[in-house]
């Protein structure tokens, strides 16, 4: 199974929690002030999931303040100081050339193992002085229990 069939890969809230766990180990930091910890979890319908209230300096913050999550593309915003959506765009946009000129079509149910694909060419591309026979080596590593039909060798044909 693929870690891209993880609950944080297809549920919001999942993935809002998977993210602070990872940025938040000692609890909430506040972006603002750096205070960690014991903040207030804004909730109701007036707020969003995942909106905190510092206890320190007051602001609100989430888990995406300071980010590059936080870039709001509406406005022509890709970059804020040291934070950008380069790599990322980088990537979406080898993917969105494979899907249009490889495979031209994919169904949502498969595309976690399209992007699996696309991950293993992104993380081993010339860029990264990662030439065929490398990358070839990279890919024979991999091959243990990976198969390209979904019928197991102990399943009858139907
Ligand atoms: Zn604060």
């Amino acid at each position: 199974m693929s870690s891209l069939n993880a609950k944080h890969f297809h549920d919001d809230n999942a993935a809002r929690l998977y993210l602070e766990a990872i940025r938040w180990p000692r609890g909430p930091a506040c972006p603002h002030c750096g205070a960690i910890g014991e903040h207030y979890a804004l909730q109701g319908k007036a707020h969003r999931p995942g909106l905190w209230k510092c206890k320190d300096c007051r602001q609100q913050f989430s888990v995406t303040v300071g980010t590059v999550f936080e870039l709001d593309h509406t406005r022509g915003e890709y970059a804020r100081g040291n934070v950008t959506t380069n790599t990322v765009e980088g990537y979406f946009s080898i993917f969105k050339r494979g899907m249009k000129g490889v495979y031209h079509h994919c169904d949502e149910a498969h595309l976690h193992r399209y992007f699996v694909e696309f991950d293993f060419r992104y993380n081993n591309r010339i860029a990264l002085e990662i030439y065929d026979t490398q990358r070839t080596v990279n890919a024979l590593a991999g091959i243990g229990g990976k198969r390209l039909t979904y019928r197991r060798p102990h399943e009858a044909r139907a």
